[in-house]
């Protein structure tokens, strides 16, 4: 890996996105961020990210130079096509496929097909996002092999070497945080606390301390659980 290589981050606004961001940008000459609009929820996420961007230059001269454009894609047909929690009014559950009510079907692999074709046009070739197999619900389109073989299909199908990175992909949500910590200290940890949303509801009327959200979904008790478990480690 090379420090003048680009990266594009699969940025949301969440938390993990977050902590994938700092760490790219602590690794690359150059990161460009990507962000979708898909008639989410939680769309509050899209307003924090320029916010999150804003606070992540503020805190050292280097991540100001390295931290590129932001690009968001429209995505409206994945809310169009898919019935779940995330995109309309159904309760967050485990539905009788045995995944949680919030999955979108290939949510990921459509994101990384739009990823990897801005990606071609800019001229970067490595990929960050913040997908996770330890402590997440299951969602198919999170598994390493996954994402590997998207990895693959798009270096196979572009002809173009990318790289995907998952730094996140084999921690727990209190590793998340230790990272976060080792990355950018309690500034950004701060950051994480007030601006991130991880919250399926996009609830940032109930501030809590481990930040904003409905503390009632399962990701906001992933969360909670995950900041608590860091505080005392
Ligand atoms: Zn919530």
């Amino acid at each position: 890996m090379s420090l003048f290589d680009g990266a594009l981050v699969l940025f949301s606004g969440g938390q993990d996105s977050t902590v994938c961001l700092a760490w790219a940008i602590e690794r690359f000459a150059r990161v460009e961020t990507i962000g979708f609009a898909y008639g989410q929820r939680h769309a509050v996420e899209l307003e924090v990210r320029p916010r999150i961007r804003d606070g992540l230059s503020e805190m050292s001269p280097h991540w100001r130079e390295r931290l590129g454009d932001d690009h968001v894609v429209r995505i409206d047909a994945l809310a169009e096509i898919s019935e779940t929690a995330l995109t309309r009014e159904v309760a967050i559950e485990v539905a009788e496929s045995g995944l949680p009510t919030t999955f979108v079907p290939g949510r990921n692999l459509v994101f990384f097909s739009f990823a990897a074709a801005l990606a071609y046009r800019r001229g970067i070739k490595h990929l960050v996002a913040g997908m996770c197999e330890t402590d997440f619900s299951g969602y198919p389109d999170c598994r390493d092999d996954t994402i590997k073989a998207m990895q693959v299909a798009l270096t196979l199908g572009m002809d173009r070497r990318f790289v995907i990175h998952t730094p996140l992909m084999w921690i727990d949500k209190a590793a998340t945080w230790l990272l976060a910590r080792e990355l950018g200290g309690q500034t950004l940890l701060d950051l994480i606390l007030e601006e991130t949303v991880s919250c399926y509801e996009g609830d940032r009327s109930q501030r809590h301390g481990w930040g904003y959200g409905c503390g009632i979904c399962p990701s906001c008790q992933l969360r909670a659980q995950g900041y608590e478990k860091f505080l005392t480690a």
